[in-house]
């Protein structure tokens, strides 16, 4: 059945900062701004490039010609990293193309050349995700022995969207995370709560770096979302300011001094500390107000909640409120201002509920792996241990094993063999190495993403097909940025900034769990301490981004929203184009 991250030596880093003009030609030339820069600079050199930065006015490329990166050919891919995950940097070349053959329809039918493999499951899985992967652990606890379950997942190591990465800088090992980070503290007995207990992750809340070094402490985030630590306002060319603007402790001083107006500070600061006071949100998902929610857009909701006004949301809000989608808050669904909440978590502030791996959720994925497949990951069952050490992929699909993760395998063609509301087996084929193999299971489940799914289960009911098509795909990118030294802030008494106009949103420096950190404290200067600390930049489209080629505009609102049989199931959705 088919189921559904010097200064003592400080002065050469401080002089880049205060002396080099913002804008001049010096600093641009240090940048690499007069050369052409390809989604691999950005997207996978963006470390290199800071700690160049820092050092010598290389370019991303000439660092990473430097380091005889592979995939420099590839301008898709680009460089990866070290480690397990080194040639898993988002959807690199290969993804990309057996995708694009999938959409282009090059497996409507099976082709001839199919490899049968003769393989029988009780249970495949497309997508090892956290997705895919908990199902796996939940088919095989609840399957009991003697039930096979076959993991198919397309990328070179299984995590998904909760992928890491490892770089080596100045011979320091550094752990972060590709896309999702942090997650809420789950009450004690809950499902998730027991769940985490029965992958090793005993107790919710980690273990963080300490303060290093004699420079008096400052609170530092966990994650690498702004919040909890101290940060800062940069106002550029979009508020007049030419050479920028810094504004420290905004809310402290009530946006004081920050080049807006007066009708925009009122709202932000109206905005900023509204907290749930009042807030009619929803009690369970799909109940009354979360379908109206879900019937408006978030914009909307903000607007009338709040009594802010539209150029407000748009100037300073967008990106944020609707980031994590991608999608800015004129396309997103009322609902997605409750979404989360609607988890029920034990505790989701930023002071003791947000709680973050070194990679982000890519240990998630890491502990449920080796739950699954003891030897996967090498060591103990310690969190240390399943942080730090290297995957064995060997161990992962192993033919004796009942339970199998197969990597570098995209599903291309999912269908019951006969009608299926009376078929026991489901044909799956999927493409690795450029031949195409067959498996036959009893049971699938589709982990991989509705975007994909609508295009290989050949059988999917219409509704479905409908439903699916309701949903968008949008870019959102994260950047990991290794600094020497973060003594410029520092000093400034910020440790992360957020900026309204160009490319990116806000950056965050944020301390580390020590389950997988590369040292057990962090301070703003080389000279204190251990050698680098993880910062996390955080490029975001623009609002207004409502889908492929399109935005609302200002009649968003007027358009009919796309109304959801399920708020929880579906809730960022997009307006009609
Ligand atoms: C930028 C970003 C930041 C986020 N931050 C957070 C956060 O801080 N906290 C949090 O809790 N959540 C966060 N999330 C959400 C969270 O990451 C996801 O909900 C979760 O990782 C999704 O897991 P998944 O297994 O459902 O899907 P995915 O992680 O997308 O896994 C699906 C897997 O299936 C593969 N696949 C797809 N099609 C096929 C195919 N045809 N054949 C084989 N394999 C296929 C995919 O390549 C992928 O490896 C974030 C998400 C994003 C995008």
């Amino acid at each position: 059945m088919l189921r559904e991250a010097n200064p003592t030596q400080a002065e050469p880093a401080i002089r880049n900062n205060t002396t080099t003009r913002p804008g001049s030609r010096e600093s641009s030339r240090g940048l690499g701004m007069e050369r052409d820069i390809t989604r691999r600079d950005f997207l996978n050199a963006t470390l290199l490039a800071s700690g160049g930065l820092l050092l010598t006015p290389a370019s991303p490329l000439e660092l990473l010609q430097a380091r005889g990166a592979s995939n420099l050919n590839d301008d898709w891919t680009g460089y990866g990293g070290v480690g397990d995950y080194a040639n898993s940097n988002g959807n690199t070349t290969a993804i990309l193309e057996a995708g694009h053959q999938i959409r282009d329809g090059m497996f409507e039918s099976l082709p001839p050349s199919l490899i049968d493999s003769h393989e029988t499951y009780d249970c495949v899985i497309v997508g090892g995700g956290i997705s895919g992967l908990a199902a796996a652990l939940i088919f095989q606890r609840q399957a009991g022995p003697g039930k096979t379950c076959l993991v198919l997942d397309n990328h070179p190591i299984f995590s998904g969207e909760a992928k890491r990465n490892e770089f080596l800088v100045d011979g320091h090992r550094l752990v972060a995370h590709q896309g999702s980070a942090f997650y809420p503290v789950p009450y004690p007995r809950s499902f998730i709560g027991r769940f985490y207990e029965s992958i090793g992750l005993k107790t919710p809340r980690l273990e963080y770096q300490n303060w290093g070094g004699p420079a008096p402490q400052m609170p530092l985030s966990r994650t690498p979302y702004l919040g909890s630590a101290p940060y800062g306002l940069f106002f550029g060319a979009k508020f007049g300011q030419t050479e920028g603007l810094w504004l420290t402790d905004p809310w402290g001083k009530k946006l004081e001094g920050a080049p807006i107006s007066a009708k925009a500070r009122n709202e932000l600061l109206k905005f900023q500390s509204a907290g749930n006071a009042g807030a009619q949100g929803p009690q369970y998902a799909g109940d009354a107000i979360s379908r109206r929610l879900d019937a408006i857009t978030l914009e909307a909701h903000m607007i009338e909640r709040h009594g802010i006004s539209r150029e407000t949301i748009r100037t300073f809000l967008s990106p944020v409120e609707g980031g994590g989608y991608g999608l800015g808050p004129d396309a997103l669904s009322g609902y997605t201002a409750y979404a989360a909440d609607m988890l029920h978590p034990l505790d989701i502030s930023d002071e003791t509920g947000q709680q973050m791996f070194p990679d982000g959720n890519g240990s998630l994925a890491r502990l449920i792996t080796k739950t699954l497949i003891p030897e996967s990951i090498a060591g103990e069952d310690s969190l240390e241990d399943v942080c730090r050490n290297a995957v064995n992929l060997a161990a992962l699909d192993r033919p004796s094993a009942a339970t199998r993760v197969r990597l570098d395998s995209t599903a291309v063609w999912v269908k019951h063999d006969g009608d299926p509301a009376k078929s026991e087996f489901v044909t799956i084929a999927y493409t690795r190495g450029g031949k195409t193999y067959r498996v036959t299971a009893r049971s699938v489940v589709m982990a991989g993403g509705s975007w994909t799914t609508r295009h290989i289960v050949r059988d999917l009911p219409q509704d479905h097909k409908t439903a699916y098509s309701q949903f968008y795909r949008a870019p959102c990118m994260m950047a990991n940025v290794a600094v020497r030294n973060w003594w410029f802030l520092y000093k400034m008494g910020i440790s992360g900034c957020q900026w309204f106009e160009g490319l990116g949103n806000y950056m965050q420096v944020h301390k580390l769990a020590t389950c997988g950190a590369h040292a057990p404290t962090i301070s703003p200067r080389l000279a204190d301490g251990p050698h680098h600390q993880s910062s996390v930049f955080l490029p975001r489209p623009a609002h207004r981004t409502t889908g492929p080629g399109g935005a609302c505009g200002d009649d968003c609102d007027s358009v009919p929203r796309i109304r959801t049989p399920n708020p929880s199931a579906i809730h960022r959705h997009v307006c009609p184009l």
